[in-house]
């Protein structure tokens, strides 16, 4: 990726970053890859993302790395192998690496940001992990998304819901797909995200989770759905969406982009992990994030006429044709003195310079002859606009800068 496109990219991290970080969560980098186990415990064998797309290879001792497919199970590895202090506020910006079919905004190496909070049941931090997805999304300027909930229940509430939604779905064994006829003994929570038009079918007709939480988890949901009515953030029940992994518990999320095709449109999904912690060996600790597609929120972005950032262009293009001295010291001044400059090498000529200087984008060229150098002055010349070139002292060279941008209203 180059610029612009990378400018675009590089906005997009600097605007997550600030959100995130003004809301008390750090930046916690974690390898590419890691021991496999931390993904298969982490994540599951189960999961799509693990089973079928994990990249998963023997390292020169034979011991089983993988690289990174997603950024919970490694935030979750580095707290217990750090342990800071809770609760653990984290975000993170990251490569994912997928071998699935390569589809719009999702390639093989993606990218993602994401934040995870460990160490709070309180369903405030959901409230506040959602808002800050949604609040992310909304900061690029996509008007058009849509934020679904779900909760999942917890090991209390969700052995018996399991029972009553196999015996449902023996009933219609026959009308699911191929791949989960069979599957109804061993993980029949995935059948509910199955998206073949067969399984959804049945999907619609079975019982909800939503209606069988004990206690704990009805109020726990509530007081979610509360919360986010409070903040004016609309959402729509998709009883559907789980995770069909013990450890997963409670709120689940997606926010899809209305802009985008809807088989390919949730540009964030996140949930609570509760049993995560303690399913990778450490202490029971609750948890909660989020994770979002960079490609594919640009992609969004794109449907919309959304997040074009404007360019930043130089502020001055340095030319000299009198040695390169006041090439160097000028540049240096100028970028010491926080403004943006560039220059040319090798002594090339003037035509060429200036044709340097126009090809930068730079609001002004400085030019330095061999008159301007013998007089001590330099050329202050505008490149985007009309106004007319004038000799500075070469002390006043940076001041003299200022007051030019100053007058165009881009400094
Ligand atoms: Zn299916
Ligand atoms: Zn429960």
């Amino acid at each position: 990726m180059l610029w612009p496109e990378s400018a675009r990219w590089e906005a997009l991290v600097v605007r997550f970053a600030d959100l995130v970080e003004r809301a008390g969560y750090g930046l916690v980098q974690t390898p590419t890859f890691e021991d496999a186990a931390v993904f298969r415990r982490g994540i599951g064998d189960e999961s799509e993302v693990v089973g079928k797309e994990m990249y998963e290879f023997a390292d020169r001792d034979g011991s089983m790395l993988a690289l990174r497919p997603e950024g919970t199970a490694p935030v979750v590895r580095a707290y217990l192998q750090h342990r800071p202090a809770l609760p653990c506020k984290a975000w993170y910006v990251a490569p994912a690496f997928r071998h699935e079919r390569p589809q719009a905004g999702r390639y093989r190496q993606h990218h993602q940001v994401g934040i995870e909070a460990l160490g709070v049941a309180d369903p405030d931090l959901d409230v506040e992990v959602i808002w800050l997805g949604a609040r992310y999304l909304g900061s690029l300027g996509l008007s058009r998304i849509e934020l679904s909930l779900n909760s999942i229940g917890d090991e209390n509430c969700r052995p018996a819901y399991i029972e009553l939604l196999r015996a449902a779905l023996l009933a219609h064994r026959d009308e699911l797909c191929d791949e989960h006829r069979d599957r109804i003994a061993t993980n029949p929570l995935r059948i509910l995200d199955c998206k073949r038009p067969e399984c959804r079918a049945v999907s619609e007709t079975l019982p909800r989770l939503s209606d069988h939480l004990c206690e704990d988890c009805a109020a726990h949901f509530a007081r979610v759905r509360d919360g986010l009515d409070a903040l004016g953030i609309p959402y729509v029940l998709n009883h559907l969406l789980v995770r069909g992994l013990d450890y997963y518990t409670r709120t689940t999320f997606e926010l899809a982009a209305g802009a985008l095709e809807s088989a390919q449109n949730v540009v964030l999904g996140g949930g609570r992990y509760d049993g995560l912690v303690a399913a990778v060996g450490g202490p029971a600790t609750p948890g909660i994030g989020f994770g979002s597609g960079i490609e594919r929120a640009l992609l969004a972005c794109d449907a919309e006429g959304a997040f074009a950032p404007a360019p930043r262009p130089l502020d001055a293009f340095v030319v000299d044709v009198a040695g390169g001295e006041s090439a160097r010291q000028l540049t240096a001044s100028l970028r010491a003195a926080g403004l943006s400059a560039d220059r040319a090498f090798d002594g090339r000529s003037m035509k060429s310079q200036i044709k340097a200087a126009d090809h930068s984008g730079a609001s002004l060229a400085l030019i330095v002859g061999p008159e301007e150098l013998a007089a001590g002055t330099v050329l202050v010349r505008p490149l985007r606009d009309d106004g007319g070139q004038h000799p500075v002292a070469l002390a006043d060279a940076v001041a003299a800068v200022r007051r030019e941008l100053e007058a165009r209203g881009s400094a």
